[in-house]
């Protein structure tokens, strides 16, 4: 097949291309171009990838499509569940988070459609739920706990199921789910379409999936975290105060071309801009409260070269697909990991390179921490510069330190309590990690070693750069770039 470059070529209908265009999707991604067909022609899927490679979409899409265009064509049969609780697509997915992200999805890509969805979780009030499900629904996304409650109650029914998803599978048998996860199947019609997607493929993953699909097509999509290798990624320690200080310095001595800079909050995005552009900057912000018609105006500002600066939180973030982008600035660190990951993908694009710098307070150590862990390796530390936080860098050294103590001392094979990051980080490579805090003093001796792969560096926009030094664990500290990257410190 020939390579998709835009969503026209999929055959979608136009309710769908609509909502996608307003989501300023230009083209798949690649578990999207994989994806889509193959669910859109009713096979079943093995698909290995992580969030963040557009993987809700690449089952959502055709989902929606195949729905409505059977609704199109048979009214009668294609009703959602004529009786309550019937549903004609179930989506399982391990937390209440990504139950209410895959909703939102379809609540986007299927706006004007008119198909009927809803999210079920626990933790929560079940009324409003059980008032959804009684009208019948096309699409059901469910944590598994809530919906064998429901079930239990006689508020779902699964025998009209025709398409199971089942979303991050590894991450629900490491909560503990499978046998929910067995108790639901044994509820669904065995004659349907199944979808099942994992981060990693481990023994027990594959046979679970084995179980369930029929025929699949497997799909895998490399992490996310592949494009993060391509960024010359730098991290400053700091006090909160002097983040504007150190960004505006950085913006004198740097080539910052085309930037984007992540704040946490919309208000700090507001700010930034402000500050940033009465410094001669010229910055706009980007954010969930501006309309989608001011997002698409300082969109095309940004893309056109008018605006140099896009100081953005992540919520829009996913969606910026501009070329050229030269420099990341992280202001504030995410608070989901694997945001970091995303974020610093605006740059790098395309197999180009980029630079991405992070600024991090003594408030966001644990999210630091969180963000190495998913990256599985150290982010090379700036600190010759006059906003240097000595104490901020001791403190995150210290906290190293404890964690990976108290990780040593925990039996091996031991894999529960794993956060998003320990998964997608902990399989890789954990041998190692954790085994040295790393830091000032230890002078980085080894090449990247994460696979065992050399990594692509660059450094062409930060020849001015400040020194840095590592605060990797040992061996896993990526190496200086040849001349531009400033050595590690003994
Ligand atoms: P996911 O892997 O499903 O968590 O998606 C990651 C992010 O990518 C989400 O914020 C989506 O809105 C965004 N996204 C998904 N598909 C596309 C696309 N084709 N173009 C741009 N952004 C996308």
């Amino acid at each position: 097949m020939n390579k998709i470059t835009s969503f026209d070529q999929l055959d979608l209908v136009e309710p769908l291309l609509q909502s996608l265009k307003d989501e300023n999707y230009s083209k798949p991604t690649p578990i999207q171009e994989a994806a889509i067909p193959l669910v859109l022609d009713g096979h079943d899927i093995l698909g290995c990838a992580q969030t963040g490679t557009g993987k809700t979409a690449a089952f959502a899409i055709p989902i929606i499509q195949n729905l409505f265009v059977n609704r199109e064509a048979n009214s009668e049969s294609a009703r959602p569940g004529d009786k309550k609780g019937q549903v004609k697509t179930l989506v399982v997915t391990p937390t209440r988070e990504l139950a209410i992200q895959i909703g939102e999805s379809f609540s986007k890509y299927g706006s004007k459609t008119k198909l009927k969805h809803s999210v079920i979780f626990g933790g929560v009030k079940q009324k409003a739920q059980v008032k959804d499900l009684s009208r019948g629904l096309d699409i059901l996304v469910a944590t598994p706990g809530r919906l064998l409650d429901l079930i239990g109650q006689g508020f779902v029914d699964l025998s009209r199921v025709e398409i199971f998803v089942l979303d991050e599978a590894d991450r629900m048998l490491d909560m503990g789910f499978i046998r929910d996860i067995n108790k639901i199947i044994k509820l669904i019609p065995a004659k349907r379409q199944s979808l099942f997607f994992s981060a990693t493929m481990p023994k027990d993953v594959a046979k679970l999936a084995d179980g369930i699909l029929s025929e699949p097509k497997k799909i895998e999509i490399k992490p996310a975290s592949t494009t993060a290798d391509l960024v010359d990624d730098k991290l400053f320690f700091t006090d909160r105060p002097n983040k504007k200080s150190l960004l505006l310095k950085l913006f004198k001595e740097e080539n910052m071309k085309r930037v984007i800079v992540f704040t946490r909050t919309k208000h700090g995005a507001n700010r930034l801009a402000r500050q940033l552009s009465s410094s001669n900057i010229e910055a706009e912000a980007i954010h969930g409260n501006k309309s989608q018609s001011t997002r698409q105006r300082t969109l095309k500002k940004f893309s056109s070269g008018e605006i140099g600066v896009l100081v953005a939180t992540d919520i829009v973030a996913r969606g910026i697909d501009v070329e050229g982008i030269t420099h990341v600035v992280n202001f504030d660190l995410p608070s989901e990991a694997e945001s970091y990951v995303h974020r610093i993908g605006r740059t790098a694009r395309a197999g180009s390179s980029g630079v991405a710098f992070s600024f991090c307070d003594k408030t966001e150590l644990d999210l630091l921490l969180d963000i190495e862990k998913i990256l599985n390796r150290g982010i090379a530390v700036l600190e010759d510069h006059p906003f240097h936080s000595e104490s901020a860098l001791l403190k995150f050294k210290e906290l190293k330190e404890r964690k990976s103590q108290s990780r040593s001392s925990r039996p091996r094979g031991n894999r529960s309590g794993g956060g998003r990051g320990q998964r997608s980080g902990g399989r890789r490579g954990a041998a190692g990690q954790g085994a040295s805090s790393g830091g000032p003093g230890e002078k980085s001796n080894s090449g990247n070693t994460r696979s065992g792969k050399p990594t692509k560096k660059n450094s062409s926009n930060n020849s001015k750069a400040p020194k840095s030094r590592g605060n990797s664990r040992s061996g896993q500290q990526r190496p200086p770039s040849k001349g531009k990257r400033s050595q590690t410190k003994k």
